[in-house]
């Protein structure tokens, strides 16, 4: 059943833009500090580690490993309803910074603490592609 009410979007500000540009293109990024080499995410406008402000965002393996994981029952959004069940995952990347997101393709049985997943992509629309990760092999 298709429903009228839209999902929540990301909010793209000067900090996330590139993060989305790339995901976008179907690359995974994290934001990585010029001046000490400190990979980090979400953005923010200075390094976490050393205060700089020459960032960008640089493209990353889309590797990393499941370190937690939870099966949404209930749409605390309308616009999930259709979606339910899902599953939302914390997945810590090989480059070290870790990201929430959705694990999709499997099935909860299959799934273990510590398994390898690795980035897919689901483009919503025109402006926005959804970085999300399945289980590896
Ligand atoms: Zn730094």
């Amino acid at each position: 059943m298709q429903t009228d009410i839209a999902k929540p979007r990301p909010k793209i500000d000067n900090v996330s833009r590139g993060f989305w540009d790339h995901a976008r293109a179907e690359r995974l990024s994290v934001q990585t500090c010029a001046a000490c080499g400190e990979k980090h995410f979400p953005g923010s406008p200075v390094c976490p580690k050393c205060l700089s402000e020459d960032q960008s965002w640089v493209p990353v393996s889309g590797r990393g490993k499941l370190l937690s994981w939870v099966r949404f029952h209930r749409a605390y959004w309308d616009s999930f309803r259709e979606d339910l069940p899902y599953l939302v995952c914390l997945v810590g990347l090989d480059e070290g910074p870790m990201l929430v997101s959705n694990l999709v393709g499997v099935e909860p049985e299959a799934i273990a603490i510590g398994a390898e997943v690795e980035v897919v992509f689901e483009k919503v629309d025109e402006e926005l592609t959804l970085p999300k990760f399945r289980l590896r092999g």
